[in-house]
């Protein structure tokens, strides 16, 4: 299947995810998952209009984006290390994995010096699993508390990564639970503006997680592919 018969697809199923459950097509928003491929295999991506493009490491990333000349929006979906956020400021426009205040206020100290904004989704492990980064979700009221301090943060949603399931109508109520707190936080108005977004959604399970509320879905494989190593 060529990439455009594959976001062909992949837009068929969201429609129908969102007739199922009462949402419309507009209210979804798809990160591009360019991490297994190349450099001209996200080029391709940029080329059938998907603007946003996720990467989970530095390495791989910033080379792309220099090459590519900063085209598209750049979204970081993985662990992110500290010392490394003097690389992410500037290039990515969203970091979908706030996970740590000391991350952050680093954050908000490199995007102060820069004179510009990021845009942040809370990471949340709502399933438990050690295995996953995020906070628990007690956790989240506190961290939000703080990281609405920050001027150059804007913290636009809740990120979570559902375990792989075989059959992933079993990842409904994890994607459901992310909601719900989001939910919460925002009747408890601990923000000034009510958080919109929720990313949650990969290859398995993004049906799933649109009929449960999700506004970004992050995609790899099944809509960009994923290269051999070689
Ligand atoms: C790799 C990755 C994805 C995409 O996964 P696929 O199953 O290939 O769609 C989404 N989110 C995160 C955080 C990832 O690391």
């Amino acid at each position: 299947m060529s990439l455009k018969e594959r976001i062909e697809l992949v837009n068929t199923r969201i429609r129908q995810a969102c007739k199922r459950s009462g949402r419309q097509p507009e209210e979804i928003n798809i990160v591009a998952v360019t991490k297994y491929v190349s450099l001209e295999a996200t080029e391709a991506v940029l080329d059938q209009g998907l603007t946003h493009i996720g990467e989970n490491r530095l390495q791989v990333a910033g080379p792309k984006w220099e090459q590519l000349g900063g085209r598209g929006t750049w979204h970081f979906i993985g662990h992110l290390q500290t010392n490394k956020v003097k690389d992410v400021i500037g290039k990515f426009g969203y970091i979908h994995s706030l996970d740590r205040l000391s991350l952050a206020k680093e954050l908000e100290k490199k995007a102060a010096a820069e004179n510009t904004f990021i845009k942040v989704f809370i990471q949340v492990n709502i399933s438990g699993e050690e295995t996953k980064q995020g906070l628990a979700p007690d956790e989240v009221p506190g961290f939000l508390e703080e990281v609405r301090k920050l001027p150059h943060l804007k913290v636009i949603g809740l990120m979570t990564m559902a375990p792989f399931e075989g059959d992933p109508e079993d990842t409904r109520p994890i994607f459901r639970g992310l909601r719900e707190l989001r939910d919460q936080l925002n009747d408890k108005s601990l923000t000034d503006e009510p958080m919109e977004h929720l990313s949650m959604g990969m290859s398995n399970d993004f049906e799933v997680a649109v009929e449960e509320g999700a506004t970004w879905l992050r995609l790899g494989t099944l809509l960009v592919g994923k290269e051999e190593e070689n």
